[in-house]
């Protein structure tokens, strides 16, 4: 007899789990894109203890039918793309339909959501439902989970403090803040806020919450657009410097990427207007057909690759160097005097 089987479902989403759920901060991340994906406009995150202990997602979306709310913990279950052609031009931020899945298979969950009209409470535990009744008719979801790698030792052992686990998911937090300025954010960690935008759609209020008011009257809007690409963001003041790339943050078609090119290109606008190894604080949007941008390249959806990149790169480079340029007093002259 052959020795090859195929696995359980809740195994291979214990396997799966291992790429897509790496801390607290990547549930987070999974499940508040789930939650701009069902077009909420106020979003709240609460965590106890860095979210080890719990991390509560509540939001005003379009919330879920019963039998949808039981499907979405099914791994490959999702409302986002239907077929191939939909994989090569992917507009919401979810499209794998694993995320819930694979928090469920290490975690124990407890799910509210309605649509208005009818509602729903789930309860499951490392995968199993456990619970399933009707629930309340608030529109939208409010998502529970409990003891994250309760049933993974070895990935909870390799946690590392709570202050360092809280310091990714403020961080994450401020970068959907700042690609989603019409959505209200909220964090709380252990019953007391940490971050709380408005949600008024005013870019300069979000960069006032997030790096104060001082740093975003000190921010000038840019903007460009080439064949391909649309960009438009905030750019710091050369006078504001930071030690590292980690102010430099970009989105593209509204999904926070990490692009060493990008960043490089946008530390380059700043030449000879930074001392040397500052880098700026700069916001940086760039919408393009999701045809040119492929985001299926690793489980947790944070690296892009992009075509047209020579094209995109000169437009970044020029809209923020002629704006930067546009509030200095040419430097090259004043070295020479
Ligand atoms: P994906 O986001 O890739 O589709 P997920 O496992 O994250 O996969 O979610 C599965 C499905 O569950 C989604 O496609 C969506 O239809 C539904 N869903 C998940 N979270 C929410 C939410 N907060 N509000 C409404 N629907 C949701
Ligand atoms: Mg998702």
């Amino acid at each position: 007899m052959g020795q090859i089987r195929l696995m359980e479902e809740n195994l291979s989403n214990k396997i799966a789990a291992g790429e897509v759920v790496e801390r607290p901060t990547s549930v987070v991340k999974e499940l508040v894109e789930n939650a701009i994906d069902a077009g909420s406009t106020a979003i709240e995150v609460l965590l106890i203890e860095a979210g080890l202990t719990s991390i509560q997602i509540i939001d005003n979306g379009a919330g879920m039918d019963d039998e949808d709310a039981l499907l979405s913990f099914s791994r490959h279950a999702t409302s986002k793309i239907a077929n191939e052609h939909d994989l090569f031009r992917i507009r919401t931020l979810g499209f794998r339909g694993e995320a819930l899945a694979s928090i469920a298979s290490v975690s124990k969950v407890t799910l509210h959501t309605s649509t208005g009209e009818s509602g729903t409470f789930l309860r499951l535990e490392g995968g199993r439902l456990v619970e399933h009744r009707a629930g309340s008719l608030r529109k939208g979801t409010d998502i529970k989970i409990d003891q994250l790698f309760f049933n993974t030792p070895a990935r909870l052992k390799y946690m590392k403090t709570l202050q360092t686990e809280l310091g990714h998911t403020i961080d994450l937090l401020n970068r959907f803040a700042l690609s989603y300025p019409t959505i209200s954010f909220k964090l709380a960690h252990d019953g007391k806020t940490i971050l709380q935008t408005a949600g008024s759609g005013e870019m300069r209020r979000v960069l006032a919450d997030i790096y104060g008011v001082s740093i975003a009257k000190k921010m000038i809007p840019f903007e460009g657009q080439s064949q391909d690409y649309k960009i438009s963001g905030f750019a710091s003041l050369p006078e504001i410097t930071r030690a590292n790339k980690n102010y430099i943050s970009l989105f593209v078609n509204g999904r926070w990427v990490k692009h060493y090119a990008i960043a490089n290109t946008v530390h380059q606008a700043y030449h000879t207007f930074l001392p040397l190894e500052r880098q700026p604080i700069v916001v940086l949007n760039i919408v393009g057909d999701p045809y040119l941008t492929d985001v299926n390249v690793h489980p947790a959806k944070q690296q892009i690759r992009l075509s047209k990149e020579k094209e995109l790169m000169e437009l970044i480079y020029s809209s923020i160097r002629q704006t930067i340029s546009g509030t200095v007093r040419a430097p090259v002259i004043e070295k020479e005097k």
